[in-house]
């Protein structure tokens, strides 16, 4: 291809016991999946449709352990939060998908970060404007590699938690989602073609809060390994 400019690589995931990687197409990601969560975020989710916000595919950060990932601090908050997060990698087509079929679509599953600048969030929340400046920004997706369902088949149970400098911040049941995997990609099909290679990002339980520069977070889903990152300094 003639480009005006050198072309950059398309953003991609590995691939856990393969040296193939999972390009990245679209990033979507559901608001207050847990009820805890909605909670501490000042709302009840449990009665209302799921909602979503998205994030360009090149703010994935991927990292594999036993590597240590590190991000910037990013630009413009004081108060930059985690959220650990199951993330589902879809690897084939479909719209308007009921879900009883939905789970066909999914390729692989791994442990992500929705990292979010609280207060741009909450800031444009207030205003109701859009939340992309809170959530959509550099670096703002980590993910450790993608586990192929045909090697850990779905998930719809287990612990997903995650630690800041060795204290839990985070602990949740992939069971207390309020809109399990199948019911989200039934739901966002019907708004959006899936398309392969696109991550959803799937809510995050409760104990959100800041982390700061030399902050180490590691967090993990049963069956899936584990994500390590540090925040480095700012951008
Ligand atoms: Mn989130």
């Amino acid at each position: 291809m003639n480009t005006v400019f050198p072309a950059w690589d398309i953003p991609s995931v590995p691939v856990a016991g393969s040296a193939a990687r999972f390009p990245v197409r679209h990033i979507y990601c559901v608001g207050r999946n847990y009820a805890e969560h909605a909670k501490e975020m000042g709302g009840d989710a449990s009665k209302e449709p799921p909602f979503f916000f998205t994030k360009p595919a090149d703010a994935v950060v991927p990292v594999v352990p036993p590597a240590v990932g590190v991000i910037a601090y990013p630009l413009a908050t004081k108060n930059y939060h985690h959220e650990i997060e199951l993330v589902v990698a879809i690897g084939s087509r479909g719209v308007n998908v009921a879900a009883e079929r939905a789970l066909e679509l999914v390729w692989g599953y791994a442990v992500g970060l929705d990292m979010t600048r609280r207060d741009l969030q909450n800031d444009m929340r207030e205003k109701k404007r859009p939340w992309d400046i809170g959530k959509s920004f550099a670096q703002a997706a980590p993910i450790g590699a993608i586990h192929p369902v045909t090697a850990v088949g779905h998930l719809s149970k287990g612990s997903i938690w995650l630690d800041v400098n060795g204290t839990r911040r985070q602990q949740g049941d992939l069971a207390d989602m309020i809109w399990d995997v199948a019911n989200t990609i039934a739901f966002l099909s019907q708004f959006y073609e899936m398309l392969p290679g696109d991550l959803i990002y799937s809510g995050t339980p409760a104990g959100v809060a800041a982390v700061v520069p030399g902050d180490r977070m590691v967090g993990g889903i049963d069956g899936l390994g584990t994500l390590a990152i540090t925040v480095g300094p700012a951008a």
